[in-house]
């Protein structure tokens, strides 16, 4: 390949390659940098998971509204029954701004105006009832009543009495005053801001519970709720909603059965609540306003200072707008549930959800969220923020680490492939130049070669034409000479003819079963008479010589190639020695010389192409490099080997390692190397 187109090359393998390297070195972030991101990242993904939970929830609200609302309308009034699990109660608003609510029963309890000397009578008794003296405590509030000119002193001191005896563990006594004081006295009557009715009644419900009475308990019960929704008893809103829990945990926790009469509490109870929450409705509705602002496409969801939440959905098409109380706590619950049920996939994480006024609606801990943190804003309810952070863990550590790691070895991986790469194409332009002079010096050096005896053929002819040889002596000498020549001229042809055969992958193909002994002597012998000089060539064939499967031309080009070399690197008179014996399963065709031997570092190369010894003797002698590599090469066709030993100065030993057929007739299909 030519050098330019070599530079060119490696300009487009490194360039880019070594690009990527920097880039890749440049993108490399640090431990820390990496688990950050990857914190960073997690959180966004679980922000948007939080998100759609709290979504998803949020429609379950609005349909669960919407649902209770179209019960509302064809009813025409507030429902009597729950709406669902997150949603206490529902009211639908008219277009023209009225809300459908029942009448408001709450009224704000007025304290009974006792005479002022009975109040200090009164306390004085009441202090021995905080000190645990009851029965004297008794005594005072029997002798009070007693006296007592008022209606409503009567009804306090009944309740006063009816509290101590029952604290004495005298229950029918105590339920025996409640009775009175629930059948003589208008419920109208309050002591401290609390109607005694209510009290009379919570009472006795809580003394019948305890006496196993659910019938009576519930009796009392609904009667006490009817008197509270008909307004009959003066309790203020709070106080409904204080004696609507306490009914409810009341037979939640202590009493079963009940029959009709459980079920006409529940019903009341059921519409009490309903009307609480219309009423925390109308005040969410002033707070926003007024209905007639259209411009709600969703449900807008408002805490109230009760820390109740109302929902106030869109106008449908019917212009109407659905207003609900929702159940704060059971939504904070489902909130919760469903993002622990994303926590237990995703590992731990910490969240925040805050309503539309920045106010935190739930979150994981308390405190800020620790940075990186991931904030998305809610579509449903609009205007709310979702914010997640992922604390630091071992894990995302160790994951980061291993990614640095991972990208460190890939940058490296790339570099020390660019250096190979770089390696390996350095060696071929080397190897590529090398080759292209040693050509040239196997182009000067055949040239060389033709050239001198072709020279000495030109001269001897031009004598005989010119007449000058006359003796008959000197004529069969000069002839001898040409003779010679032409020969050396052959062997060289041959020579560069089977090169070129075997560089165009041609390989010996007429093989033949032969004895070798008499091959071998006939060729030396040939090629003793071609020698310009006389050489000793000593020939030994072992007696019973097994037959070899060979091509003749081609082993009796390898065995004068190797004469050849052995009469150019040695002196005359070394002898030069051509063996024939069998070992094992080989037949050894040895030529051994005493010459210049080679140096143990160019072993290895003789037998290249085109290489010649770079030492002074080799230089001294002409030749072409290319003759060991056709004996190598014909050789091997005869899955055979060839090996040299050979000492400086000593000389050398060829031997040409030819298999013979095995026990079964065939040939080995594979052949050891050169060694
Ligand atoms: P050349 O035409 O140079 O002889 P070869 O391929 O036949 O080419 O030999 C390669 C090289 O091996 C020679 O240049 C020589 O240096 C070395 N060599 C080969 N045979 C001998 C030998 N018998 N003694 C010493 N050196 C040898």
């Amino acid at each position: 390949m030519p050098r330019k187109q070599l530079v060119l090359l490696t300009l487009l393998i490194v360039l880019p390659a070594l690009a990527l390297a920097l880039v890749s070195l440049a993108s490399l972030r640090t431990q820390a940098e990496d688990a950050e991101r990857e914190r960073e990242k997690l959180a966004e993904k679980l922000a948007r998971g939080v998100s759609e939970q709290f979504e998803r929830l949020f429609s379950e609200v609005e349909s669960a509204c919407r649902a209770a609302a179209k019960g509302l309308q064809a009813a025409e009034g507030p429902a009597n029954s729950l709406a669902s699990p997150l949603v206490e109660a529902v009211w639908i608003m008219a277009k023209e701004g009225t809300l459908h609510l029942p009448r408001s029963p709450w009224k704000s309890s007025q304290g009974v105006q006792v005479d002022p000397k009975l109040q200090n009578a009164l306390e004085e008794a009441e202090a021995l009832e905080i000190r645990g003296e009851f029965p004297r405590a008794v005594v005072r509030y029997e002798t009070l009543m007693a006296s007592a000119s008022q209606r409503e002193a009567e009804a306090v001191l009944l309740n006063a009495l009816a509290r101590c005896r029952r604290k004495m563990g005298q229950l029918s006594d105590a339920l025996a005053l409640y009775g009175r004081l629930l059948m003589q006295h208008p419920a109208t009557v309050s002591a401290n801001g609390m109607p005694l009715a209510a009290v009379a009644a919570l009472e006795t419900i809580s003394i019948e519970s305890e006496l196993q009475r659910p019938e009576c308990a519930f009796q009392v019960g609904r009667d006490f709720l009817q008197k509270l929704l008909g307004g009959v008893i003066p309790a203020s809103r709070e106080q409904a909603a204080y004696f609507c829990a306490e009914m409810s945990a009341l037979w939640k926790t202590e009493v079963s059965g009940g029959g009709g009469a459980r079920e006409e509490c529940e019903r009341t109870l059921a519409i009490l609540r309903n009307a609480l929450a219309a009423e925390d409705a109308a005040e969410a509705l002033q707070k926003l306003g007024g209905i007639d602002d259209t411009s709600h496409s969703h449900w807008t969801v408002r805490t109230l200072a009760s820390g109740k939440m109302v929902g106030i959905g869109a106008p449908d098409s019917a212009g109407l707008r659905v207003l609900a109380c929702l159940r704060t706590d059971a939504l904070k619950t489902q909130c919760r549930t469903d993002i622990e049920q994303l926590l237990r996939y995703a590992g731990h994480f910490d969240y925040e959800i805050r309503d539309a006024q920045q106010a935190v609606w739930i979150a994981a801990k308390d405190g800020p969220l620790q940075p990186p943190v991931v904030r998305l804003s809610s579509a449903r309810p609009a205007d709310w923020g979702i914010a997640v952070s992922v604390p630091e863990s071992p894990a995302i550590r160790s994951g980061a680490r291993l990614r640095t790691l991972a990208a460190g070895g890939m940058i490296l991986l790339l570099l020390l492939t660019l250096g190979a790469s770089l390696y390996f194409l350095n060696a071929t332009v080397r190897r590529t130049a090398e080759l292209s002079a040693l050509k040239t010096d196997f182009v000067s050096a055949v040239s060389h070669e033709m050239r001198t005896p072709l020279a000495t053929i030109r001269m001897i002819t031009e004598m005989f034409q010119l007449g000058r040889v006359t003796d008959p002596q000197m004529s069969e000498e000069y002839m001898e000479t040409v003779n010679s020549e032409a020969e050396r001229l052959t062997r060289l042809i041959n020579k560069v003819l089977d090169f070129s055969r075997m560089d165009a992958g041609r390989k010996p193909d007429s093989f033949a079963v032969v004895g070798l002994g008499g091959i071998v002597r006939d060729a030396v012998k040939k090629f003793e008479m071609g020698l310009a000089e006389h050489r000793e060539i000593r020939v030994e064939v072992e007696p019973d010589l097994p037959e070899v499967r060979v091509d003749e031309d081609a082993m009796v080009q390898a065995l004068l190639n190797l004469l050849e070399n052995a009469v150019k690197y040695s002196a005359a008179p070394a002898p030069i020695e051509v063996s024939l014996r069998s070992v094992g399963r080989e037949v050894l065709l040895v030529v051994a010389d005493e010459g210049i031997g080679i140096d143990p570092s160019q072993l290895g190369k003789i037998f290249e192409r085109f290489y010649r010894c770079e030492d002074e003797l080799t230089r001294k002698t002409t030749g072409t490099g290319i003759g060991l590599s056709i004996v190598k090469h014909i050789v091997e066709a005869h899955r055979g080997r060839i090996e040299v030993r050979s000492t400086p100065a000593e000389g050398s030993v060829f031997t040409i390692h030819l298999p013979l057929p095995s026990e079964n007739g065939l040939y080995p299909t594979s052949h050891s190397q050169t060694a």
